[in-house]
């Protein structure tokens, strides 16, 4: 009986080429151009961390810390997970790496995978692919400006349109301590008629209860205080410049009370991308974050960062019918039309290759008109066909495949011959 075959595990993806990984290549090469004018360097963390890092910075109370961890123990019994975002992660690197000596802002980017065990769907996924940025040591809104315009600048240079970006305040400790009580006042004559999680979180982090995604608790939130009405003046004046900023870089926002972020740790701005049209997705979002260094045991380190998704970024991408460029094919196809010659190929294709050509051969012992096809269907431009007779006088043949024009050369001619393509590519 044939043996059943393996499928990727549900919320995952594979990414081909011939199409698809190419396209994310020049969505990974926008962003790391972009990143770099910025003056963001590249951090790469661990895909896994120490359960702990994600319980202490992300929160207990989160949907990402409650419900979508994927946490195992390895075999030494220690609690691991597969990291559900990257901030945390990057906190714990610059503690660990003692990055606050260096002069701040640190400016930090990162692409990489993301695991949640979240319901899969068309732009949600269990293993995902994030954007983000983070900058570490400073409480300017200028930085926040500037991280947005990050963000901003990365979908425009895509050719995403119809965005929208919705930001708001979460304040900071102290304009919290008033609101929470004033948030808990509102909730608790309704308390019992909101979901188990919800009534979880009016003690530990009733904030939180404004993010719910449970439509009855999101109904009886619905006239809820709101925090951006009750920021202390210095939150207040914060908020103000980061306004200012934005218009200052042309950047259109909305300001939207409602929005909380998912996570613990925000503090002072927070902000959601939305994509908008037939396509209407979240793709990124961020915020200012001044107390997770301290809570992972580090000194103070006002930070602000945010992250963009980047399957939702293509999928929109796709829906504007925003054409990515993909490259195709290759510059050069060695054939031989003599056994002999292979040697003689094998040699000639490393001297393409070495010169910085996209070169290729047979590997399948085609005969001369299967190599032909085959060198087609790669998108050769050009064919170079060694035989005994071209061995025998140092020559080459060379075929313009878009052209259909063959020629016989010195086989010293061939980089001229070819040559106008390299700069081209
Ligand atoms: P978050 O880290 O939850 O703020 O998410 C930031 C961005 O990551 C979102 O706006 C999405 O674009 C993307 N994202 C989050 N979760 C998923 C997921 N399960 N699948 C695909 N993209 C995701």
């Amino acid at each position: 009986m044939a043996k059943e075959t393996i499928k990727k595990p549900r919320g995952t993806n594979d990414i081909l080429p011939g199409g698809e990984v190419e396209k994310w290549q020049y969505v990974e090469n926008t962003i790391r151009k972009i990143a770099a004018n910025y003056a963001y360097r590249e951090i790469r963390t661990p895909i896994f961390e120490h359960t702990e890092l994600f319980e202490r910075g992300v929160g207990e109370t989160t949907d990402i810390v409650g419900k979508e961890m994927y946490t195992f123990k390895d075999r030494s019994g220690r609690s691991i997970t597969l990291r559900p975002e990257g901030t945390a992660p990057v906190m714990r690197a610059y503690l660990e790496n003692s990055l606050f000596s260096l002069s701040k802002p640190i400016k930090l980017y990162y692409i990489g995978q993301m695991f949640r065990y979240e319901r899969a769907q068309s732009g949600r996924y269990r293993q995902f692919n994030q954007f983000g940025v983070e900058a570490i040591g400073v409480h300017s809104a200028d930085m926040d400006a500037e991280v947005i315009a990050i963000a901003v600048e990365v979908l425009e240079k895509l050719g995403l349109k119809n965005l929208e970006i919705h930001i708001n305040s979460l304040g900071c400790p102290k304009c919290r301590v008033e609101f929470k009580e004033k948030l808990k006042s509102y909730i608790k004559p309704n308390l019992d008629d909101y979901c188990p999680d919800c009534k979880e979180r009016f003690d530990k982090n009733p904030l939180r209860i404004m993010d719910c995604k449970n439509d009855k608790c999101k109904e009886l939130s619905s006239d809820a205080p709101a925090i951006l009405e009750h920021l202390c003046s210095e939150c207040e004046d914060f908020f103000d410049q980061l306004k200012q900023n934005l218009d200052v870089l042309n950047i259109n926002y909305i300001v939207d009370k409602n929005l909380v972020r998912g996570l613990d740790y925000y503090t002072h701005t927070a902000f959601e991308i939305m994509v908008c049209g037939n396509f209407k997705s979240a793709i990124g979002g961020g915020g200012r974050y001044n107390g997770l260094a301290e809570m992972y045991g580090g000194e103070p380190a006002p930070s602000v960062g945010f992250a963009l998704g980047l399957e939702r970024v293509l999928l929109a991408l796709e829906s504007q019918n925003v054409e990515i460029p993909v490259p195709e094919g290759i510059d050069v196809f060695v054939a031989t039309a003599d056994l002999g010659a292979n040697v003689e190929a094998v040699k000639l294709l490393a001297y393409v290759r070495q010169k910085g050509y996209k070169a290729d051969k047979d590997y399948a012992n085609r005969s001369l008109k299967a190599q032909m096809k085959y060198a087609n269907k790669l998108k050769a431009r050009y064919v170079v066909i060694i035989g005994e007779d071209e061995l025998k006088n140092n020559k080459l043949i060379v075929k313009n495949m878009q052209t259909g024009e063959q020629l016989e050369i010195d086989k010293n001619k061939l980089l001229e011959v070819i040559g106008g393509k390299l700069n081209e590519r």
